[in-house]
């Protein structure tokens, strides 16, 4: 997926979290989960944010980066300083990463290195299906925030 899709599912799902949990500081829930929603993409040198980091190139694209055990790894290592409502920042933002990737047709395996099999979408990365499915998050935005 394109960063621009995984910004604007991230922001979708923060807007949900941030009316369900009445965060104190919504502006740093917000950037908290956006930033978040970019690390998963560490794992490749073409990634905005893998570019950045020399060694994104040493990692398998899609492997621990992508699974459900680099969040709960994460997670328990962000707790053992802090425990409160913007870990759930983290968590939205790194799975909105992986939710998104998951509708793609490369897809991810969330349980690797123990399963290998991948949960897989109907996308391709910057296919015109992309680019509606763009669409579609914005309109539910723009829903979430009214309702
Ligand atoms: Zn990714």
């Amino acid at each position: 997926m394109r960063y621009k899709t995984h910004i604007i599912f991230a922001i979708l799902l923060s807007i949900i979290f941030i009316k369900i949990l009445k965060p104190g500081n919504i502006l740093l829930f917000l950037v908290i989960s956006l930033i978040v929603s970019f690390l998963p993409d560490i794992d490749t040198p073409h990634s905005k944010l893998g570019r950045k980091v020399f060694f994104s190139r040493f990692l398998k694209h899609r492997g621990f980066w992508h699974s459900i055990w680099a969040v709960i790894l994460f997670t328990f290592i962000i707790m053992l300083f802090y425990v409160g409502v913007y870990v759930v920042a983290f968590v939205v933002g790194y799975m909105s990463h992986l939710l998104i990737d998951m509708s793609t047709k490369t897809g991810i395996s969330l349980l690797n290195p123990l399963v290998n099999d991948r949960i897989k979408g109907p996308i391709k990365t910057g296919s015109i299906l992309e680019k509606a499915i763009f669409w579609i998050i914005f309109a539910l935005i723009l829903l979430v925030i009214i309702i």
